[in-house]
């Protein structure tokens, strides 16, 4: 078994690295919030591991399909692979409590900010260390998920971020960083591996 000692970022999708567009039925409305490409594959070349980490209620809300959801996480991956930037792992949850497709309708353990996507990344690649983890997003839930999982939490104001802040969305939360972006967001990080590396 290897180490546990690979740094990683949990990422969210929507309003992190794509433009919020609400749910978003044609592919091409996917479109990649500026710098993310770059800032993904900073992380890359550090060796710093990006796990996207995003709730997608639209098959269980009735909208599309579970098959629809894998096209648009295929699209952000192709995207991103256009700017040289690599996900190392790509993790979803289709459920709701209150859904209207029954296959898709139940309280489960990963819809953030439940961790169950953050813990089955870990169970699925040992390498990634907890003591150095982060998760970046737009929403309060995004941030509650980093409690919940021992992570950083960085808050981009991209996204529903500014109205997460101002309360007018979700509930108050405190991150431990708040960024203009994505770009910034990895400054952040980056700078807190080399403090802990140092
Ligand atoms: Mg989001
Ligand atoms: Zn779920």
């Amino acid at each position: 078994m290897p180490d546990a000692s690979q740094p990683v970022v949990f990422l969210d999708r929507d309003g992190t690295l794509n433009v919020e567009a609400g749910y978003i039925r044609i592919l091409e409305n996917l479109v990649l919030i500026e710098g993310a490409g770059e800032a993904i594959r900073r992380l890359n070349d550090a060796g710093v591991a990006a796990v996207l980490v995003t709730n997608q209620s639209g098959a269980a809300r009735g909208y599309y399909g579970e098959d629809h959801i894998l096209a648009l996480n295929k699209r952000l991956v192709n995207l991103l692979d256009r700017e040289g930037a690599h996900l190392d792992d790509v993790y979803y949850c289709p459920h709701l409590p209150d859904g209207v497709v029954e296959q898709y309708t139940c309280v489960c353990q990963c819809r953030k900010p439940a961790p169950g996507l953050v813990e089955r990344a870990y169970s699925e690649h040992p390498q990634f260390d907890r003591n150095q983890s982060f998760v970046i997003g737009d929403k309060a839930t995004d941030v509650e998920l980093a409690t919940n999982c021992g992570a950083k939490s960085v808050l981009v104001e991209t996204g529903y971020g500014k109205q997460v802040l101002s309360g007018e969305y979700q509930w108050k939360v405190v991150p431990d960083y708040q960024a203009s972006c994505i770009t910034e967001a990895v400054d952040w990080i980056l700078e807190q591996l080399s403090i802990l590396s140092a």
